[in-house]
């Protein structure tokens, strides 16, 4: 897709189309960070706006000071392996998963909180044969509840032990290295957006994706508890961005915010509305409209927002028609290839 258009205005409004129950004004924005030559006012404007508002992103940053000062356990404890303190930072992340993925699913789905108001997709969750228990709700709960918090928890127990025996560095008082404190927040958002880029194309190489990610895309249209309705496999794989913790030195909530980043900003979003109204006025963003994309045709945007991977690599949707018909022309061209 032409790098033109990232800075085009809108040349769709936000609104409803024939595919769309709501779409957010097209073709999508995308981080201008990473812009050549650099913008920097439009690259603040954009930092600005993830940090300075209520977002998901502070949101667990919430989530993770709450946790870290309230229930962590502490490190000395944790230089031994106890089913104590493994208990309780498993009951931490599940209760953080029950708690977000929960509430929203109740008020969106359940009690339909804003009817169909900024709904990306215009179907309800699923009743199919598809799904675990045929079920598409009680499917996505039951693969984030029984894969997806324990795999999570497995990979933040082994970081703590690892920390708390001194066999990777650490950053311990936050005034130590003030400065790297605040900038490794933003280091992880874009390591996450460059960690969950590559290892999705691995897991959409055909038979990665028959065996493993087709658990997951077997949500098109997605709610909240769909983030993390994952394969054991994809949730090994989806977690395994804590490594980047054993090379830099990270203070716990450097690594619980990034934890929590994975978990619940998957729950958000995949939540299928764009944002949450509360009395009609925008509590808060939540779902993601580019990764609402990645679901109803597969072969396009891999990554997030954060990092316009997709753009550099040829796979970037941008929302718009003319996308559209690239991706489809894309897979003609690849299943062509295939019977040759
Ligand atoms: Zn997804
Ligand atoms: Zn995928």
């Amino acid at each position: 897709m032409a790098d033109a258009q990232h800075d085009a205005p809108s040349s769709v409004p936000a609104g409803r189309s024939r595919v769309w129950n709501y779409h957010p004004a097209l073709p999508i924005r995308m981080s201008p960070v990473f812009d050549l030559p650099p913008k920097p006012k439009a690259a603040l404007a954009w930092l600005a706006g993830t940090w300075l508002k209520v977002t998901p992103p502070v949101s667990h940053m919430v989530f993770a000071v709450v946790a870290f000062l309230a229930f962590w356990p502490a490190l000395p404890q944790m230089q031994s392996l106890s089913w104590t303190w493994m208990a309780q930072i498993f009951a931490i992340n599940f209760a953080a998963t029950v708690i977000l993925a929960g509430a929203l699913h109740l008020y969106l789905f359940v009690y339909a909180g804003q009817q169909m108001r900024l709904k990306f997709d215009v179907r309800p969750m699923e009743k199919s044969p598809r799904f675990t228990f045929s079920h598409q709700t009680w499917d996505n709960i039951f693969w984030s509840l029984v894969s997806g918090v324990p795999i999570w928890s497995a990979w933040m127990i082994l970081y703590f032990w690892v920390a708390a025996n001194g066999w990777v560095s650490t950053q311990g008082a936050i005034l130590d290295a003030p400065v790297w404190f605040v900038l490794f927040f933003f280091v992880i958002r874009f390591w996450q957006s460059f960690h969950f880029y590559w290892i999705h194309r691995l897991i959409h190489i055909p038979w990665l994706f028959k065996n493993v990610h087709h658990l997951h895309h077997r949500n098109v249209s997605v709610g909240p508890w769909s983030g993390l309705a994952m394969h054991p496999a994809e949730h090994l794989l989806y977690y395994s961005g804590i490594l980047i913790h054993f090379v830099l030195p990270s203070h716990p909530i450097h690594v619980i915010f990034h934890m929590f980043a994975l978990n619940l900003g998957a729950i958000y979003s995949h939540s299928g509305f764009e944002k949450l109204l509360v009395r009609n006025r925008d509590a808060i963003k939540a779902g993601s409209f580019h990764h609402q994309l990645h679901h109803k045709y597969f072969e396009c945007n891999y990554g997030s927002e954060e990092i316009p991977m997709d753009r550099w690599f040829g796979s970037f949707h941008d929302g718009t028609e003319a996308a559209t018909a690239q991706v489809r022309a894309r897979k003609k061209q690849r299943a062509a290839r295939a019977e040759r």
